[in-house]
């Protein structure tokens, strides 16, 4: 898929941009003066694949529990503020690896540009986080605003030769999400952070998130993504791997392929597939996967996955590149796959 040039850059050694690969971001939920519980869910996430993990910064103990936080994690650190421009000067003091900041609500330009100049010291980007929902007063919401509101603290960037930059324009509507995404992709060179932003719980936001980001995706636009669930933020990195992976933009991520069932069916299915998605969230290959019901399309489709089983009576057979290898009992289904896919 051909994606849109940006100019890259260099989170905590993560490259956004460019054409780098599209970087998956969550968000913690934690208070992040709870140090102990920051790392924890940090480290969860990191095992399901989060690339770049965000904390609320509220105030000074937040920006300062960011050093202690950084100790213990293994992935880059952002510090979400707003309101006072005091805490992203603490945040990027405590080692934070990149800022967010959203100009409609930090006005203060000589401390923008005291943060501006804190950041290029120690080559840390900034993100610029437009939302339609909390623009600059002096704008209505529409999507030209939301870029007009970005050019305006962008020029402040620019003028102090500060060019690390990152912008998102999120929405809680996905359509304008979409024409935001659109026109800031003509308008800026800067790498694009996507998200539909209060998108509502899991299944919601997997489908708004995918409606939205998986077109901008396609069009090339979009460096890097959160998906942004009411749920435990586990979910919305999973959400975000298979997104990439269906968009083809990613090859670390490994496919499942499953039928729904039907009444042909003859083993009991379901909980294998179940449980074979958890085991891939933890196996970074490239490797597709097929878990079918019968021999009416079973073999078929698993024919085109690297591995497979098909369904017969309180069985399945295995299926390697196309090739039926043996009859599996369905107590050894699983555990069977499993070491297939690890000696893949
Ligand atoms: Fe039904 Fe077999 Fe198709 Fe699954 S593969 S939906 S069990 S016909």
């Amino acid at each position: 898929m051909k994606r849109t040039m940006t100019r890259p850059i260099n989170v905590g050694g993560i490259q956004i941009g460019g054409q780098n690969k599209v970087i998956i971001q969550s968000m913690t939920n934690t208070k992040t003066k709870d140090v102990d519980a920051t790392v924890k869910q940090i480290l969860d996430l990191e095992k399901v694949g989060c690339e770049i993990i965000r904390v609320a910064v509220l105030d000074n103990e937040d920006a300062k529990a960011v050093a202690d936080i950084k100790k213990q994690i293994h992935i880059p650190l952002v510090c979400d503020i707003h309101f006072n421009g005091d805490f992203a000067i603490q945040s990027i003091k405590s080692g934070c690896d990149k800022v967010r900041l959203n100009p409609g609500n930090l006005e203060d330009e000589s401390k923008i540009k005291e943060i501006v100049n804190l950041c290029k010291e120690k080559h840390i980007p900034i993100r610029i986080g437009i939302n339609a929902g909390s623009l600059n007063k002096k704008y209505t919401r529409t999507p030209e605003n939301m870029i007009k509101s970005a050019w305006d603290h962008v020029r402040i960037l620019e003028a102090l030769d500060f060019h690390d930059i990152a912008l998102s324009f999120k929405s809680s509507d996905p359509e304008e999400c979409i024409e935001a995404y659109e026109l800031a992709s003509k308008e800026f060179p800067y790498p694009l952070h996507l998200g539909v932003t209060e998108a509502g719980g899991l299944l919601n936001s997997a489908i708004k998130s995918s409606f939205a980001l998986g077109q901008l995706l396609r069009e090339g636009i979009g460096d890097t993504i959160r998906i942004s669930i009411s749920d435990d933020p586990i979910e919305e990195v999973k959400v975000a791997k298979k997104l990439l992976r269906a968009c083809k933009l990613r090859d670390d991520i490994p496919n499942l392929v499953s039928c729904p069932t039907c009444g042909r069916i003859q083993y009991n299915m379901l909980p294998i597939v179940k449980q074979m998605e958890d085991y891939l969230e933890t196996v970074n290959k490239n490797v597709t996967v097929a878990i079918m019901g019968c021999a009416v399309n079973g073999p078929g489709e698993a024919k085109d996955a690297d591995l497979g089983v098909a369904g017969g009576k309180d069985s399945a057979v295995l299926i390697k590149k196309g090739e039926i290898v043996r009859t599996i009992p369905q107590d050894k289904i699983l555990e069977t796959l499993k070491q297939e896919i690890e000696e893949f």
